[in-house]
């Protein structure tokens, strides 16, 4: 536990207008499955950070640009220079990272302590994936 509050990442957009940090561990790395995030985002499969908002420094919502997905409490926020996305805010409320920021922050790889641990909405799945990491049919694992 000492180690993971040591922690930090600097993450910011690719024109570096916009940059936010996260500090410990994440409450969960996955990768969701679920329509929301295939609509949100424009992938068959989103890698996921979820965070609590203690661990996390967000810029100002004024900063950013702002994609609220209509009838669903599902949001991402971007640069508005850039484009490039850099969190959401997905229904239980947390701020979610997508793994793509990470890399960024550190030459193309996942760091290795954030390696996903599941599969989450399996069962909406648009493909099949052939790993050894628990599927969640739905949101069960995590309480949804
Ligand atoms: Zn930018
Ligand atoms: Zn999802």
């Amino acid at each position: 536990m000492s180690q993971s509050h040591s922690l930090s990442y600097d993450l910011s957009c690719d024109c570096g207008n916009v940059k936010l940090t996260a500090q410990g561990s994440p409450e969960l790395s996955l990768y969701c499955h679920c329509p929301s995030c295939r609509d949100l985002y424009s992938v068959d499969i989103a890698p996921l950070t979820a965070w609590s908002d203690d661990n996390v420094t967000l810029p100002d919502e004024s900063k950013l640009f702002v994609h609220k997905m209509r009838d669903k409490e599902m949001v991402r926020y971007g640069c508005p220079d850039c484009g490039m996305v850099l969190f959401g805010r997905h229904k239980p409320g947390m701020p979610v990272i997508p793994h793509g920021v990470f890399r960024k922050a550190n030459g193309g790889e996942l760091p290795a302590e954030l390696a996903p641990t599941l599969h989450l909405f399996y069962a909406s799945r648009v493909l099949d994936i052939d790993d050894d990491l628990t599927k969640s049919q739905g949101g069960e694992a995590v309480g949804l």
